[in-house]
């Protein structure tokens, strides 16, 4: 017997045009729990739509603290000190032309390195996992039910990356004075710190989003909607990266990441998220998505 795969972003809308406008942030996440065991037509049986989720969107998990607040500060700080000091340099050097190239450089590679990351956290690890598992964690909240990432409030969103940036840049700023090495420090650092922002609004619908945003991602500065939306389809294995995208498209078509999957799989024996059956409660669910 064949399963038919669910097909459900239409009809979940429809489904939800009847309830009260009032009580549909409620309906954060719905579960398909029926199998269809037919190889006639699919007809989703709309009475087994479930609620499986309290609200969410009120989670304090989804709020800033202060401790947030510091470390992106933090982050924030080592990167305008870095990019200051690129700036300085070339003020007094003359030279502008490496930094520049030393930036565009940090700029690509950031995506690249946000695609490898993010496709490291999706596939493999949990919540256990030393120094990224609450990330892990965070990752695949996300794709149980990816919307509620613009809930998540700025600093709530940004303080895991900002972390990171501030442990890197921090040595890297006392360390070093080169004014095209920081160009190239700043620029990626700025990306990595804020690859989960432009995450965010590339959830986001252009009617809500900022204008100059949208511009940005109309342009391609940023990974837009459209770069992104394929990565939560299935199968779920293709666009992990979130700063500009670009990259997206030659690591899909080169199977970059199911070439590394592979490797990892015959040297450590360890399979990742995305081969998981696609029945699998990670694949079944979806959401009201804005997606
Ligand atoms: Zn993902
Ligand atoms: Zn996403």
């Amino acid at each position: 017997m064949a399963v038919v795969p669910l097909q459900t972003k239409h009809t979940l809308r429809r489904i939800t045009k009847d309830i009260p406008t009032s009580y549909r942030p409620s309906l954060l996440r719905l579960r398909f729990t029926c199998s269809v065991t037919t190889t006639t037509k699919f007809r989703p049986n709309r009475e087994k739509l479930v609620v499986v989720n309290p609200p969410r969107f009120t989670d304090t998990a989804f709020q800033s603290t202060w401790s947030h607040r510091l470390w992106v500060s933090a982050g924030c700080t080592t990167v305008f000190v870095s990019f200051a000091k690129s700036i300085t340099g070339g003020f007094g050097s003359n030279l502008w032309l490496e930094p520049t190239l030393a930036g565009f450089a940090g700029y690509i590679l950031a995506d690249l390195g946000s695609g490898v990351y993010h496709w490291a956290t999706d596939n493999y690890g949990d919540k256990s996992t030393p120094l990224v598992g609450t990330h892990v964690q965070d990752s695949l909240d996300h794709h149980e039910c990816p919307w509620t990432i613009t809930e998540r409030q700025f600093a709530n969103n940004l303080h895991f990356m900002a972390r990171g940036t501030t442990l890197m840049v921090l040595p890297l700023d006392l360390a070093f004075d080169d004014h095209v090495f920081h160009g190239f420090v700043s620029t990626f650092a700025f990306c990595v710190l804020f690859c989960q922002q432009f995450h965010v609004w590339a959830h986001g619908t252009k009617s809500e989003l900022p204008p100059l945003v949208v511009a940005l991602q109309d342009i391609g500065l940023i990974v837009s909607r459209e770069r992104h939306v394929e990565h939560h389809r299935a199968p779920y294995n293709k666009n992990y990266c979130v700063v500009s995208g670009v990259w997206n498209k030659v690591l899909d078509e080169s199977k970059f990441f199911e070439a590394l999957e592979m490797v990892v799989y015959l040297k450590l024996g360890v399979k990742p998220r995305s081969w998981t059956n696609p029945n699998s409660e990670w694949r079944e669910e979806t959401e009201i998505s804005k997606c």
